[in-house]
């Protein structure tokens, strides 16, 4: 496992940084301890259990921005060592999280791509929306790659953490825009139109650091928003 801290506020943990990055973060209230954004793989939970133990601080909270397996895996581990730790997710994905594909009355009907948890007991303290505050983190509904996928604004840094909405690996990507130097988030992605809308209001935060599931952070990600956005659009019309 690797460690990159950004800042005071927010620390990187990324699993298998060269094949195939999963990450997830850590990032610190002032008084009520860590808030764990997104829970990586099963094998995951010892390193993240040792940087919760270096930090010196109580894990208070793990936020789910989605209900993939790659973001969920370490979550009942977890759960079992920090059994005081509040799990926050979508209503929407709180489904998922159960291993209920099956589309919503309203939805676009496609089907639910990617990897669902087949065996994850954990079950959400909190079912979240647009709006809503968790510790520092303002939840932006960011529907596409999941039907109920968030992403997080550190309200006090303005890092925006993005779950899949972006992905970084091959460079600054529209989740759903499928591009051969990094396809995975693509392949699991429900509604590309949706996530194309997202990553616009997405964008419209104007984040100081946008911090990916699969890749590396990228400081004033604006103008790459944009070019990603436009791209992703372009190849949309293509298709
Ligand atoms: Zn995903």
């Amino acid at each position: 496992m690797r460690i990159i801290k950004h800042d005071e506020y927010l620390s990187q943990l990324t699993f298998m940084p060269r094949l195939f990055p999963v990450n997830c973060y850590l990032v610190e209230e002032e008084e009520e301890g860590l808030t764990l954004v997104d829970a990586a793989l099963p094998y995951s939970a010892a390193g993240i259990m040792q940087a919760v133990k270096d930090s010196g601080k109580p894990l208070a909270r793990i936020v789910l921005t989605h209900a993939h397996d790659d973001h969920v895996g370490a979550l009942d581990k977890l759960k079992a060592s920090f059994p005081e730790a509040e799990v926050y997710i979508s209503e929407r994905d709180a489904l998922l999280l159960a291993g209920d594909r099956s589309l919503q009355p309203g939805e676009p009907q496609m089907p639910i791509r990617g990897g669902v948890p087949k065996s994850v007991k954990s079950r959400a303290d909190h079912l979240v929306r647009e709006g809503d505050s968790i510790g520092s983190l303002l939840v932006i509904a960011a529907p596409g790659h999941t039907p109920g996928s968030i992403s997080l604004l550190d309200k006090r840094t303005g890092s925006l953490l993005v779950g899949d909405a972006f992905h970084t690996r091959g460079g600054l990507t529209v989740t759903g825009h499928l591009r051969l130097r990094f396809p995975f988030p693509a392949l699991a992605t429900w509604n590309k139109e949706a996530a194309l809308a997202s990553a616009v209001r997405l964008a419209e935060h104007r984040p100081t650091l946008l911090a990916a599931g699969h890749g590396e952070m990228l400081k004033d990600p604006a103008g790459k928003m944009q070019a990603a956005i436009a791209a992703a659009r372009r190849w949309l019309e293509r298709e």
